[in-house]
């Protein structure tokens, strides 16, 4: 059986390793026009590489896929986040997970989870063909023709494409992969860019940026109100961080602008209700009736954002604390557990991921075989599958890789 898989990505990879693995007679050609596999993974998790999650139930990872998590269950089952991180480890890479549930290679580069592959196909017979820019496939009864750049068509009997999505073009992820699934049939869904940072109307973030968060709650107005609590930063341009990824992923098709931004709240002090804080605010201003007023608020917030509130709220900075007011106080505590932002735009080609992509009723779950062309198998981010950051793409990727790849092995032709 000649098998060719188009993407030499997370899911490209872990796909040709797992029918290496199951059926070595398999004639395997791994098609990447990049001169190097696997890019993107090299710079995910800012180049340590967030391999899979540490949520080991089952339920609740399934629960951070804004889109797909239907789709996955039986895919995440087979190749879980705990058997990802054993067969890595089961590879020679020790991994670690960390408080927040992320997993990474021990030596937190992104370069070794690659490496695992590259030795596996050096000791194979994979064709690992660099360099080769997939144009088109077409089907003649049984068989498929692979058309790459400048090269002469390659037969074979089945096709995985796992050529991702198209955030990071630069990788090589250019959205090819949208336009090959479609010449074959296949629906592709609305796309949107997910997991980015937003741009904001306001203009006193960029004062605050760097200024970071271990823990606030986000939340926007949207049909669907939601909250976030994790990590979050000012940028030069408006928010990010994790908990701002979030929500970007549950506000990817929402349309904002300029002329209808999104409403964003943030929560500085989640740990405490609103009247607690104000109780606990006033006994502060009464203990230090001499100090400024921007001071005493360092006890909830950064100097630098406490210095931003006192302005935003109208507040004179040096202003002491026995003159501050009771509706001074209330403002405050807006400003602190429900601070006002309106997103504009989302940061321009920052996403980490496409949400959107081909249509799951046409991809058997269980095969990741395609349901209209029969032979054809998708993996990856080119599904309409999509995660929250935290190491759910790639595990979304290697698990739908290890599913076509185990079904590839097993049929025969
Ligand atoms: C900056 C960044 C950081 C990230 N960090 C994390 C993280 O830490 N953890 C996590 O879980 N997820 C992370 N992600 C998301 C994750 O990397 C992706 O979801 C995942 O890599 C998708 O895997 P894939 O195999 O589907 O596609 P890709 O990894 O994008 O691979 C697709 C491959 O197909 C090739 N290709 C495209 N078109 C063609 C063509 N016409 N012919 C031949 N080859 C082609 C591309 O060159 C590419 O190598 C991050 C994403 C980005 C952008």
């Amino acid at each position: 059986m000649r098998v060719a898989i188009v993407g030499a990505g997370a899911a490209g990879m872990m796909c040709a390793a797992t029918i290496l693995e199951n059926n070595p007679e398999t004639e395997l050609f791994l098609l990447e026009k990049n001169d190097s596999l696997g890019k993107k993974v090299i710079i995910s998790g800012g180049g340590r590489c967030n391999v899979t999650t540490g949520v080991e139930d089952i339920k609740i990872a399934l629960s951070k896929y804004p889109r797909g998590k239907k789709f996955l269950i039986s895919a995440l089952h087979r190749f879980s986040p705990a058997a990802v991180r054993a067969w890595f480890e089961e590879h020679g890479i020790p991994l670690k997970c960390e408080k927040d549930l992320r997993v990474f290679p021990v030596s937190d580069d992104g370069k070794d989870i690659v490496n695992v592959f590259t030795k596996i196909f050096v000791h194979s017979g994979v064709q690992v063909l660099t360099k080769h820019n997939v144009k088109s496939i077409t089907r003649q009864g049984k068989e498929f023709f692979v058309m790459c750049q400048n090269q002469p068509p390659l037969t074979v009997d089945r096709v995985v494409l796992a050529l991702g999505g198209q955030a990071y073009r630069h990788t090589g992820s250019t959205g090819d992969g949208y336009t090959l699934a479609e010449s074959l049939g296949h629906h592709i869904t609305e796309l949107a860019p997910s997991l980015h940072s937003f741009i904001t109307k306001e203009k006193w973030p960029r004062a605050l940026s760097g200024v970071s968060f271990i823990k606030a709650n986000i939340s926007a107005d949207c049909p669907k109100p939601n909250t976030f609590t994790g990590a979050f930063l000012f940028t030069h341009t408006g928010i990010s961080g994790p908990a701002v990824f979030a929500l970007s992923s549950l506000t990817a098709f929402q349309n904002f602008g300029p002329a209808k931004p999104l409403a964003i709240f943030i929560d500085f002090v989640p740990e405490i209700t609103m009247d607690r804080f104000i109780i606990t605010l006033q006994q502060l201003l009464q203990a230090n009736p001499k100090k400024s007023f921007k001071n005493i608020l360092q006890h909830f917030v950064p100097l630098s954002l406490s210095e931003i509130i006192c302005q935003e709220v109208g507040i004179p900075i040096e202003k002491k604390n026995a003159e501050i007011t009771r509706q001074e106080v209330q403002k405050t505590g807006e400003w602190v557990k429900h601070l006002p932002l309106h997103a504009v735009a989302r940061g321009a080609g920052d996403e980490f991921v496409t949400a959107g992509g081909v249509e799951l009723s046409q991809v058997d779950p269980r095969t990741m075989e395609s349901k209209l062309c029969p032979g054809l198998y998708l993996a990856g981010e080119i599904l309409n599958v999509d995660g929250f950051t935290g190491g759910f793409n790639l595990q979304a990727s290697w698990a739908t890789g290890r599913v076509a790849g185990e079904s590839i092995a097993q049929t025969r032709v």
